[in-house]
């Protein structure tokens, strides 16, 4: 038997469903049963009737699915697939700025941990973030976490004065608007879409800043045949194979996340046989984390 047919032998022992983000290995994306953005996984986590549910994506996802799903078992298939930009925000700092800031409204990315969001009042996700936050009262004291270039891209957008953690992704934060210019000059005429998690001088430069999710939905609709893709490189496996008559350039070829790539069908295999490494979550994390996170599903 090969490794492809004893993953799916062992899916259906375990009643397990295969989560899948944009950005893992081509090769996950196609033995998932969903791939998504980080919204469109919290989702589909809420709403999955599985006993197990494999997350190939970074810890945070796969807290946020055992967060939306307590009763199931939620495994990840190599546990050192993070995010460096999670890691940012630690909890006892987010508490501190809680306590300092009273009268604060906290917004979290949901590239937060399970510890943090239990201190924040509502999440968002790339894909929800100009909709979540344009509907805040006006006149809130807002802080947004942890990411400095979404938050700063909302301030900018919706001309409004969040304060922002000094957080970022490393693989979007070093995009430049030169690199832009060159890639246009590489490909005349492609439109440049890239992640709001890009900094606003980039974002600034490039037609479009969409989620992953965003990003597939605007190729899919859009007359345009070229496209220079400015997020992780992941995603192109599902703009080609979804827009057979599309070209795809990426921005950057250095464009890679390492934790999105930490997984593999081999650990996909071991973990169905070992019903391990899995999420753990306190009972009171779980009670406290998931409010944010009901909270922007209820608004999205
Ligand atoms: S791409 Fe950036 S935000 Fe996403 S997991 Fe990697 S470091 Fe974190």
């Amino acid at each position: 038997m090969n490794l492809i047919e004893e993953i799916k032998q062992l899916k259906t022992e375990r009643n397990a469903v295969i989560l899948a983000h944009n950005y893992v290995r081509p090769e996950l994306q196609e033995i998932a049963d969903f791939t998504g953005d980080s919204l469109e996984l919290s989702i589909k986590a809420k709403n999955v009737k599985a006993e197990t549910i494999v997350f190939c994506g970074v810890r945070f996802m796969a807290e946020t699915a055992k967060l939306l799903s307590p009763d199931s078992v939620v495994l990840l298939p190599n546990p050192d697939a993070g995010c460096p930009m999670a890691d940012m925000a630690a909890a006892d700092a987010v508490a501190a700025y809680r306590a300092a800031h009273p009268e604060a409204f906290l917004v979290a990315y949901v590239n937060t941990t399970a510890d943090v969001k239990a201190h924040v009042d509502l999440c968002c996700t790339s894909g929800n973030a100009e909709k979540i936050i344009s509907e805040l009262p006006e006149g809130q004291e807002v802080l947004f976490l942890p990411d400095r270039n979404l938050g700063g891209n909302m301030n900018r957008k919706l001309d409004c004065k969040m304060d922002l953690w000094p957080g970022c992704c490393p693989t979007h934060d070093r995009v430049t608007p030169e690199m832009i210019a060159e890639a246009r000059a590489a490909h005349p005429g492609a439109k440049v879409l890239v992640h709001p998690e890009c900094t606003p001088e980039v974002v600034a430069a490039a037609d479009q800043a969409l989620s992953t999710g965003g990003i597939l939905k605007f190729v899919r609709e859009s007359s345009d045949k070229a496209f220079i893709i400015g997020t992780e490189s992941g995603i192109l496996h599902r703009l080609r194979k979804e827009n057979p008559g599309k070209e795809f350039y990426p921005l950057q070829p250095e464009m890679i996340c390492p934790d999105m790539k930490k997984i593999t069908l081999e650990n996909v295999r071991d973990c169905l046989k070992n019903m391990a490494p899995r999420i753990e979550l306190s009972e009171e994390i779980l009670r406290e984390a998931v409010k944010p996170i009901e909270a922007m599903i209820a608004r999205s």
